[in-house]
């Protein structure tokens, strides 16, 4: 299996680039994100307990993210691949995929980091805001506490898989099919 970890800060194109990256090599889309959203708008007693926390864009407790994944995993054990996308976020939480992806005979395979300055970022959020309908997407101190939670706990897992020689950075600015571009040359060299 090629397992893939998405990587980069809030509004770096991780959704984007994930959809093209399905679209060529047919793996399977793991969003955190989207999975958390979709447990909070389904109104359940979860998704009440993490409303405010995504809606403040801070990080939802391990436990409930790592289950999530697991259920995720396991119920696509015949996929060909992953895409690990929003997810790790911390490196408690890359410690932890790296003993669950062990446990089932499976290993991080590459991470790949989309590189985007913070001025490029808030642009590109409050834009997709307009759309997106997300409460976290549309007010800037929000996403400025987004980018800063990335760089406080996020980041650090670039050099966890740095020492595992799984790291890998690409520019993310530029056109999609640029960006893309860069995306599939990384993933090729890796099959
Ligand atoms: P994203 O769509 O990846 O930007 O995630 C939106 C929000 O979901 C984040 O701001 C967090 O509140 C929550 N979230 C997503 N992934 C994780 C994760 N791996 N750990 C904790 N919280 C997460």
């Amino acid at each position: 299996m090629f397992n893939l970890v998405i990587f980069g800060p809030p509004g770096s194109g991780k959704g984007t680039q994930s959809e093209n990256i399905i679209a060529k090599y047919g793996f399977k889309h793991l969003s955190t994100g989207d999975l958390l959203r979709a447990e909070k708008n389904s109104g359940s007693e979860l998704g009440k307990k993490i409303k405010d926390i995504i809606d403040a864009g801070n990080l939802v407790p391990n436990e409930l993210v790592q289950e999530m994944v697991k259920n995720n995993v396991v119920k696509n054990r015949d996929a060909k691949g992953f895409i690990f996308d929003g997810f790790p976020r911390t490196t408690d939480q890359a410690a932890w995929l790296d003993q669950m992806l062990s446990e089932i005979g499976e290993s991080v395979t590459m991470m790949l980091a989309l590189d985007v300055n913070d001025d490029e970022l808030r642009v590109r959020i409050m834009e997709r805001g307009k759309v997106s309908g997300r409460a976290d997407d549309q007010n800037i101190d929000i996403v400025n506490n987004r980018i800063a939670v990335y760089k406080q706990q996020t980041q650090p897992v670039i050099d966890f898989y740095a020492k595992q020689n799984k790291y890998v950075s690409v520019e993310g600015v530029g056109t999609l099919d640029e960006v893309f571009g860069r995306i599939s040359k990384a993933i090729d060299s890796a099959l």
